[in-house]
Protein backbone atom coordinates (compact mmCIF):
# COMPACT_ATOMS: atom_id res chain seq x y z
CA UNK A 1 0.00 0.00 0.00
CA UNK A 2 1.11 3.24 -0.88
CA UNK A 3 0.42 5.94 2.10
CA UNK A 4 2.05 8.60 0.56
CA UNK A 5 4.65 9.82 -2.28
CA UNK A 6 7.10 8.87 0.15
CA UNK A 7 6.44 5.50 2.17
CA UNK A 8 5.60 2.48 1.40
CA UNK A 9 3.93 -0.16 3.74
CA UNK A 10 3.58 -3.69 3.33
CA UNK A 11 3.87 -4.70 7.19
CA UNK A 12 2.46 -2.61 9.98
CA UNK A 13 2.97 -3.41 13.71
CA UNK A 14 0.65 -1.31 16.67
CA UNK A 15 2.66 -1.98 20.25
CA UNK A 16 0.57 -0.80 23.17
CA UNK A 17 -0.12 -1.33 26.75
CA UNK A 18 -3.71 -2.43 27.43
CA UNK A 19 -6.18 -4.53 25.23
CA UNK A 20 -8.77 -1.21 23.53
CA UNK A 21 -5.55 0.97 23.75
CA UNK A 22 -4.87 0.08 20.32
CA UNK A 23 -9.11 -0.44 19.14
CA UNK A 24 -9.47 3.99 20.90
CA UNK A 25 -6.92 5.87 18.66
CA UNK A 26 -6.74 3.75 15.08
CA UNK A 27 -8.62 1.07 14.97
CA UNK A 28 -10.21 3.15 11.78
CA UNK A 29 -6.53 2.92 10.33
CA UNK A 30 -6.34 -0.60 11.04
CA UNK A 31 -9.14 -1.72 9.34
CA UNK A 32 -8.39 0.71 6.21
CA UNK A 33 -4.51 -0.10 5.70
CA UNK A 34 -5.96 -4.02 6.10
CA UNK A 35 -8.04 -3.68 3.53
CA UNK A 36 -5.27 -2.09 1.09
CA UNK A 37 -2.66 -5.35 1.81
CA UNK A 38 -0.89 -4.19 4.58
CA UNK A 39 -0.20 -7.11 6.93
CA UNK A 40 -1.26 -6.14 10.64
CA UNK A 41 0.37 -7.46 13.84
CA UNK A 42 -0.66 -6.01 17.11
CA UNK A 43 1.91 -6.48 20.20
CA UNK A 44 0.17 -5.84 23.81
CA UNK A 45 2.79 -5.67 26.46
CA UNK A 46 0.73 -6.12 29.80
CA UNK A 47 -1.98 -8.89 30.52
CA UNK A 48 -4.79 -6.00 30.86
CA UNK A 49 -5.56 -7.60 34.55
CA UNK A 50 -5.85 -4.42 36.04
CA UNK A 51 -8.53 -3.07 34.20
CA UNK A 52 -11.41 -3.48 36.78
CA UNK A 53 -13.71 -1.94 39.60
CA UNK A 54 -15.03 -5.13 40.62
CA UNK A 55 -14.97 -6.59 43.63
CA UNK A 56 -15.87 -9.81 42.36
CA UNK A 57 -12.96 -9.58 39.72
CA UNK A 58 -10.02 -11.51 39.73
CA UNK A 59 -6.57 -10.71 37.74
CA UNK A 60 -6.34 -14.05 36.48
CA UNK A 61 -10.20 -13.74 34.99
CA UNK A 62 -9.95 -10.93 33.80
CA UNK A 63 -6.60 -11.38 31.89
CA UNK A 64 -8.25 -14.13 30.38
CA UNK A 65 -11.27 -12.09 29.47
CA UNK A 66 -9.30 -9.14 28.05
CA UNK A 67 -7.19 -11.49 25.89
CA UNK A 68 -10.19 -13.13 24.61
CA UNK A 69 -11.86 -9.71 23.63
CA UNK A 70 -8.38 -8.71 22.37
CA UNK A 71 -8.40 -11.16 20.09
CA UNK A 72 -11.62 -10.89 18.72
CA UNK A 73 -11.06 -7.64 18.11
CA UNK A 74 -8.26 -8.28 15.33
CA UNK A 75 -10.05 -10.87 14.08
CA UNK A 76 -12.99 -8.25 13.58
CA UNK A 77 -10.06 -5.60 12.03
CA UNK A 78 -8.37 -8.61 9.74
CA UNK A 79 -4.76 -8.27 12.26
CA UNK A 80 -3.08 -11.30 11.12
CA UNK A 81 -0.78 -11.42 14.16
CA UNK A 82 -1.81 -11.09 18.08
CA UNK A 83 1.07 -11.16 20.34
CA UNK A 84 0.61 -11.17 23.98
CA UNK A 85 3.57 -10.04 25.66
CA UNK A 86 2.10 -10.76 29.66
CA UNK A 87 3.89 -8.08 31.63
CA UNK A 88 2.07 -7.24 34.68
CA UNK A 89 -0.83 -4.69 33.92
CA UNK A 90 -0.45 -1.73 36.08
CA UNK A 91 3.25 -2.46 36.98
CA UNK A 92 4.49 -1.45 33.54
CA UNK A 93 8.14 0.22 33.16
CA UNK A 94 10.69 0.34 30.28
CA UNK A 95 13.36 -2.32 32.03
CA UNK A 96 15.35 -3.77 29.87
CA UNK A 97 13.45 -7.21 30.12
CA UNK A 98 10.49 -5.79 28.26
CA UNK A 99 12.69 -3.29 25.98
CA UNK A 100 14.07 -6.90 25.11
CA UNK A 101 10.59 -8.47 24.39
CA UNK A 102 9.72 -5.79 22.31
CA UNK A 103 12.78 -5.67 20.21
CA UNK A 104 12.51 -9.63 19.65
CA UNK A 105 9.18 -8.93 18.07
CA UNK A 106 10.37 -5.91 15.67
CA UNK A 107 12.77 -8.04 14.39
CA UNK A 108 10.89 -11.01 13.83
CA UNK A 109 7.72 -8.90 12.72
CA UNK A 110 9.76 -6.37 10.58
CA UNK A 111 6.87 -3.67 10.21
CA UNK A 112 8.06 -0.46 7.64
CA UNK A 113 5.40 1.07 10.20
CA UNK A 114 5.11 1.10 13.97
CA UNK A 115 2.29 2.54 15.64
CA UNK A 116 2.41 3.29 19.46
CA UNK A 117 1.06 6.12 21.85
CA UNK A 118 2.86 9.38 22.22
CA UNK A 119 5.22 9.34 25.53
CA UNK A 120 5.41 12.77 26.09
CA UNK A 121 1.55 13.37 26.88
CA UNK A 122 1.57 12.92 30.29
CA UNK A 123 -1.97 14.87 31.54
CA UNK A 124 -4.46 17.47 29.50
CA UNK A 125 -7.86 17.69 29.60
CA UNK A 126 -9.08 16.31 32.46
CA UNK A 127 -7.11 13.16 32.11
CA UNK A 128 -3.92 11.90 33.58
CA UNK A 129 -2.36 9.35 31.16
CA UNK A 130 -2.01 5.44 32.34
CA UNK A 131 1.87 5.13 33.01
CA UNK A 132 1.75 2.39 31.26
CA UNK A 133 0.82 4.25 28.11
CA UNK A 134 4.28 6.28 28.56
CA UNK A 135 6.45 3.18 29.32
CA UNK A 136 5.09 1.10 26.81
CA UNK A 137 5.78 3.88 24.63
CA UNK A 138 8.86 4.86 25.51
CA UNK A 139 10.21 1.12 25.08
CA UNK A 140 9.07 1.68 21.28
CA UNK A 141 11.04 4.55 20.86
CA UNK A 142 14.33 2.75 22.47
CA UNK A 143 13.38 0.28 20.24
CA UNK A 144 13.95 2.36 17.08
CA UNK A 145 17.41 3.50 18.60
CA UNK A 146 18.78 1.34 19.50
CA UNK A 147 17.22 -1.82 20.45
CA UNK A 148 15.57 -3.15 17.53
CA UNK A 149 17.77 -1.02 15.13
CA UNK A 150 21.47 -1.77 16.42
CA UNK A 151 23.34 -5.19 15.40
CA UNK A 152 25.62 -4.46 18.77
CA UNK A 153 22.74 -4.01 20.98
CA UNK A 154 20.83 -7.09 22.81
CA UNK A 155 23.30 -8.96 21.09
CA UNK A 156 21.64 -12.33 21.79
CA UNK A 157 18.64 -11.39 19.84
CA UNK A 158 21.37 -11.59 16.28
CA UNK A 159 23.79 -14.01 17.92
CA UNK A 160 21.52 -16.90 19.56
CA UNK A 161 17.62 -16.01 17.53
CA UNK A 162 19.19 -14.70 14.34
CA UNK A 163 17.43 -12.16 14.37
CA UNK A 164 18.64 -9.25 11.80
CA UNK A 165 18.73 -5.55 13.48
CA UNK A 166 15.61 -3.90 11.76
CA UNK A 167 14.58 -0.14 11.74
CA UNK A 168 10.94 1.00 10.90
CA UNK A 169 10.47 3.60 7.84
CA UNK A 170 7.95 5.72 10.30
CA UNK A 171 6.67 5.52 13.37
CA UNK A 172 2.88 6.65 14.35
CA UNK A 173 2.09 8.20 17.36
CA UNK A 174 -1.19 8.52 18.29
CA UNK A 175 -2.11 12.07 18.73
CA UNK A 176 -4.88 13.24 20.51
CA UNK A 177 -4.28 16.86 20.25
CA UNK A 178 -1.98 18.95 17.49
CA UNK A 179 -1.82 15.91 15.35
CA UNK A 180 0.30 16.42 11.77
CA UNK A 181 -1.59 13.83 9.77
CA UNK A 182 -4.83 13.00 9.49
CA UNK A 183 -6.26 9.19 8.10
CA UNK A 184 -9.28 9.20 7.07
CA UNK A 185 -11.34 6.54 8.30
CA UNK A 186 -14.87 7.49 7.43
CA UNK A 187 -15.43 3.96 5.12
CA UNK A 188 -14.34 1.70 8.14
CA UNK A 189 -15.92 3.68 11.18
CA UNK A 190 -18.75 1.14 11.54
CA UNK A 191 -15.88 -2.01 11.70
CA UNK A 192 -13.77 0.51 14.23
CA UNK A 193 -16.58 0.23 16.79
CA UNK A 194 -17.54 -3.13 16.20
CA UNK A 195 -13.86 -4.09 16.95
CA UNK A 196 -14.29 -1.40 19.87
CA UNK A 197 -17.17 -2.79 21.19
CA UNK A 198 -15.50 -6.42 21.48
CA UNK A 199 -13.89 -4.90 24.49
CA UNK A 200 -17.31 -5.56 26.38
CA UNK A 201 -15.49 -5.69 29.67
CA UNK A 202 -14.33 -2.27 29.30
CA UNK A 203 -16.94 -0.40 26.46
CA UNK A 204 -20.64 -0.35 26.05
CA UNK A 205 -22.81 1.22 23.56
CA UNK A 206 -23.31 4.21 25.56
CA UNK A 207 -19.30 5.28 24.69
CA UNK A 208 -19.83 4.80 20.98
CA UNK A 209 -21.56 8.53 19.89
CA UNK A 210 -18.53 9.90 22.35
CA UNK A 211 -15.84 8.28 19.94
CA UNK A 212 -17.77 8.90 16.70
CA UNK A 213 -17.46 12.58 17.99
CA UNK A 214 -14.32 12.38 18.94
CA UNK A 215 -13.54 10.77 15.39
CA UNK A 216 -15.99 14.08 13.72
CA UNK A 217 -13.71 16.59 15.36
CA UNK A 218 -10.47 14.76 14.35
CA UNK A 219 -11.80 15.38 10.47
CA UNK A 220 -13.34 18.46 10.37
CA UNK A 221 -10.09 20.12 9.40
CA UNK A 222 -9.48 18.30 6.24
CA UNK A 223 -13.65 17.53 5.68
CA UNK A 224 -13.62 14.05 6.45
CA UNK A 225 -16.56 12.58 8.15
CA UNK A 226 -14.81 10.50 11.06
CA UNK A 227 -10.54 10.76 10.99
CA UNK A 228 -7.46 9.62 13.41
CA UNK A 229 -5.15 11.80 13.80
CA UNK A 230 -0.99 11.22 14.20
CA UNK A 231 1.87 12.11 15.12
CA UNK A 232 4.24 10.94 11.86
CA UNK A 233 8.47 10.29 12.18
CA UNK A 234 10.08 9.05 9.14
CA UNK A 235 13.15 7.72 9.13
CA UNK A 236 16.00 7.21 6.38
CA UNK A 237 17.15 3.78 5.52
CA UNK A 238 20.15 2.93 4.63
CA UNK A 239 19.27 1.45 1.25
CA UNK A 240 16.84 4.48 0.28
CA UNK A 241 20.14 6.41 1.30
CA UNK A 242 22.40 4.82 -1.08
CA UNK A 243 19.84 4.34 -3.88
CA UNK A 244 19.45 8.19 -3.40
CA UNK A 245 22.95 8.89 -3.67
CA UNK A 246 23.30 6.55 -7.02
CA UNK A 247 20.10 8.66 -8.34
CA UNK A 248 21.87 11.51 -7.51
CA UNK A 249 25.55 10.70 -9.45
CA UNK A 250 23.26 9.46 -12.56
CA UNK A 251 20.54 12.72 -12.89
CA UNK A 252 21.54 16.50 -12.20
CA UNK A 253 21.20 17.36 -8.62
CA UNK A 254 17.81 18.84 -7.57
CA UNK A 255 15.76 20.07 -4.66
CA UNK A 256 15.03 17.92 -1.72
CA UNK A 257 11.77 19.98 -0.31
CA UNK A 258 10.78 18.52 2.69
CA UNK A 259 6.83 17.46 2.62
CA UNK A 260 4.77 20.20 4.11
CA UNK A 261 2.80 18.89 7.12
CA UNK A 262 -0.83 17.20 5.97
CA UNK A 263 -3.07 18.95 8.28
CA UNK A 264 -3.63 19.77 11.98
CA UNK A 265 -6.84 19.75 14.30
CA UNK A 266 -7.36 19.99 17.52
CA UNK A 267 -9.30 17.29 19.30
CA UNK A 268 -9.99 16.64 22.78
CA UNK A 269 -8.35 13.38 24.90
CA UNK A 270 -10.93 10.38 25.64
CA UNK A 271 -11.81 11.00 29.01
CA UNK A 272 -11.55 7.47 30.31
CA UNK A 273 -9.93 5.60 33.05
CA UNK A 274 -7.67 3.06 31.08
ZN1 LIG B 1 -4.73 1.57 28.26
Amino acid sequence: MQFDEALEVQRAMAIYAHPDDAEFGMAGTVAKWVKAGVEFTYCMVTNGASGSQDPDMTRERLRDIRAAEQSEAAKILGVRNVVFLEFEDGYLEPTIDVRRAVARQIRIHRPDVIFTMDPTMRYGGGYVNHPDHIAAAEVVLRSINPDASTRQMLPELWQKERLEPHKPKALFLMAFGNPDTIVDVSAVVDVKIKALLAHRSQIDADSVDFIKGWMKEAGKKKRYAYAEGFKVLRFEEEGARRRDTRREERKAPRAHGRRASRSTTTSRPARRVR
